[in-house]
């Protein structure tokens, strides 16, 4: 199994991509806690793992993700219950297709909060466990968006190109403390994010899409587990598309 005796912490595990990175994690041989925004999705999710496989270790918590201390916290008591951090997931994000001009400074700063904004406060107390340990590895969730833009919504972009900053840039400081740091970056991917948008829009891009469709949660999911492998022990700093070349 390529993630055996490894602990793991996904953000926005509940649903979605992170659901299926959990699952994907787990069925590898790892012990993932994952972070939801309520007690009762977190609940649920791993009620869902159990049904499915009551041999898997898997745990929930559900800190606010925007606020520093109890992100730190939350990390703290993960390590004080499995002794060390092996994988941060940074997935949870919220993304947003509002024009310019009706746009406010609220729903941005939302968007700049959880999509950059919470992997910082998720990365610092993980690294220093990780460095601590000898290593480890951060994956971040980027988004096609973050190579070709997007035409309304300009915070979910504009946070993504961040994240990619943020990857490229903690790759070459922590490669010193043998902390691999990568992204991924999905294109049109079915999940609720995606169900939430208009059906028109939905059509429109997937009828862009050169492998003439959307990409489905596990496809997404490895990748991260790819990256969160061995297999990747010398690649950190990439920024890997999984979206059918729609970026392009
Ligand atoms: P989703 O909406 O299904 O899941 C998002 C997850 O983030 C959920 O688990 C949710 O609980 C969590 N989350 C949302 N707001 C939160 C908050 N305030 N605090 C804590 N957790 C919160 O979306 P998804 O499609 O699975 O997206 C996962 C990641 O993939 C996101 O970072 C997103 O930007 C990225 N992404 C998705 C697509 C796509 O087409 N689905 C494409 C590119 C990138």
């Amino acid at each position: 199994m390529m993630l055996e005796g490894k602990v793991a912490v996904v953000t926005g595990g509940t649903r979605g991509i992170g659901f299926e990175i959990v699952r994907k994690y787990l069925a590898n041989g790892a012990k993932v806690v994952l972070f939801g925004s309520r007690q009762e999705t977190v609940d649920k999710a791993i009620s869902k793992l159990a049904e499915e496989n009551a041999g898997w270790e898997v745990d929930g918590m559900c800190p606010k993700l925007t606020d520093a201390g109890e992100v730190e916290k939350a990390i703290a008591a993960v390590k004080e219950k499995f002794g060390r951090i092996d994988i941060l997931v940074n997935n949870a994000g919220i993304s947003q297709s509002t024009p310019l001009y009706n746009y406010t400074a609220e729903e941005f700063d939302k968007c700049i909060d959880l999509n950059v904004r919470a992997l910082f406060y998720a990365i610092l107390p993980v690294a220093k466990i990780m460095k601590e340990q000898g290593g480890g590895c951060i994956l971040n969730t980027s988004s096609m968006v973050s190579i070709s833009g997007q035409p309304a919504g300009v915070g979910y972009p504009t946070s993504k190109f961040a994240v990619n900053g943020m990857t490229i840039s903690l790759a070459r400081e922590l490669a010193k403390d043998n902390i691999r740091v990568n992204a991924v970056a999905p294109g049109v991917t079915k999940t609720d994010m995606v169900a939430s948008l208009p059906p028109e829009v939905v059509a429109r891009i997937s009828a862009q899409i050169p492998l003439g469709r959307p990409g489905e949660p596990e496809e997404v999911a490895n990748a991260f587990l790819y990256l969160a492998s061995d297999l990747a022990s010398y690649v950190t700093g990439e920024i890997l598309s999984v979206d059918g070349a729609s970026r392009a």
